[in-house]
């Protein structure tokens, strides 16, 4: 191995294990400069692990800036040897693979709009083949688990052993307080089917504004993420894609100052002990619940048989709605949010309509 080559690896390597991982780094490469001052910038904060930039930018609408391309790795480049700091692009087709890794790229990264797409994710896997370099792939734009889990699956069978995953959020249609929502469970899920995968966050994409960055990387760091990838600019209102959502390399350095890093565990004996029991009253109180929910269903069987004599139909909007209005006036009276009743009953409710759906046709 070359020695620049075996230089890549470690830097690679080392930063692929560093908890909390924090990248950082403008959405697009736009000139020299601006990479190689953001780069010194967020460097000299001590608090940034990988520089991130955009050099082939997928937008979803054409006539927005659409990346400097291949001639912007070379800056990447020096940058890298400027700061030490590992670098990390998206690539989204063959070719793209191939000029990163030319150009020592130490981590690539599939950007949402190719996770969703079988055609893309397979070219950039069959340009991986037999290369030893760590991807992470970003959610897909759409809420589907089964596309973010076929990409991982792809580029693992493409022999890549190092493969993260970061959680970008989900477009949805109309306005909401997110660029992306969230959607917190489905990353939780994907985080279940993949044990010991890393998880980054990247709040920038999920808020789309500068606003509320913070709660956001708050959140994910107290669900145990492994790290944050940020967007930063020198001159954030003056960047040439995503303004809105860039902070200054300085600015970024105060927010994570302010995080509260949680551990995922402690020695402490005490505090497993404490934990033991408040997970037996939880386990307890579960159990009653199944308990009475297996309870409520055998009424629900009985309303079932009595509607069934009588030729009435299951579904009564007027009953529905006052058990609802009933549910969220107590539910308010004990914390639990209107979404969740919502959440809850309508659950609950389903399953009810099946047991008498069953009931009226025997
Ligand atoms: C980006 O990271 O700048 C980007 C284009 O992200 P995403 O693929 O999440 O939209
Ligand atoms: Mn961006």
């Amino acid at each position: 191995m070359q020695a620049a080559e075996a230089n890549t690896k470690n830097a690679a390597q080392t930063v692929w294990n560093k908890r909390p991982l924090i990248i950082s780094g403008p959405c697009s490469a736009e000139t020299e400069e601006q990479v190689l001052e953001t780069a010194v910038r967020l460097n000299k904060t001590g608090k940034v692990d990988m520089l991130r930039a955009g050099i082939w930018k997928p937008r979803t609408r054409p006539g927005s800036f659409e990346g400097v391309g291949t001639k912007g790795l070379p800056w990447l480049q020096k940058a890298k040897q400027l700061t030490g700091l590992p670098v990390t692009v998206e690539v989204a087709t063959g070719k793209q693979v191939e000029d990163a890794l030319h150009f020592d790229i130490d981590i690539l990264w599939i950007g949402a709009r190719t996770t969703v797409n079988p055609f893309s994710v397979q070219e950039v896997a069959d340009a991986l083949r037999g290369v030893d370099v760590p991807v992470m792939i970003k959610n897909p734009i759409n809420p589907d688990l089964e596309l973010w889990t076929g990409a991982v699956e792809r580029v693992a069978k493409a022999g890549i052993k190092q493969i993260g995953l970061i959680h970008r959020g989900f477009s949805s249609y109309g306005n909401t307080e997110y660029r992306n929502a969230p959607m917190w469970h489905l990353a939780i899920e994907m985080k279940l089917r993949n044990p010991g995968m890393m998880m980054i966050n990247d709040p920038s994409h999920i808020c789309g504004r500068r606003d509320i960055l913070f709660d956001v990387a708050q959140k994910a760091i107290d669900l145990d993420y492994d790290g944050l990838m940020i967007e930063s600019h020198i001159d954030p209102d003056h960047a040439w894609s995503d303004a809105k959502q860039q902070v200054t390399p300085e600015r970024l350095a105060e927010m994570l100052s302010s995080i509260r890093w949680r551990k995922e565990d402690t020695p402490s004996e005490e505090f497993h002990a404490t934990m033991e029991k408040l997970r037996q009253q939880i386990n307890h109180l579960d159990d009653e619940l199944l308990q009475i929910l297996g309870q409520r269903m055998k009424v629900a069987d009985e309303i079932g048989k009595y509607k069934k004599a009588n030729n009435i139909t299951i579904l009564q909007t007027n009953r529905w709605n006052s058990i609802l209005e009933r549910a969220y006036a107590k539910g308010e009276k004990l914390g639990l949010s209107k979404e969740f009743i919502t959440k809850y009953f309508d659950a609950v409710h389903m399953e009810s309509i099946n047991h008498q759906n069953k009931i009226m046709n025997d």
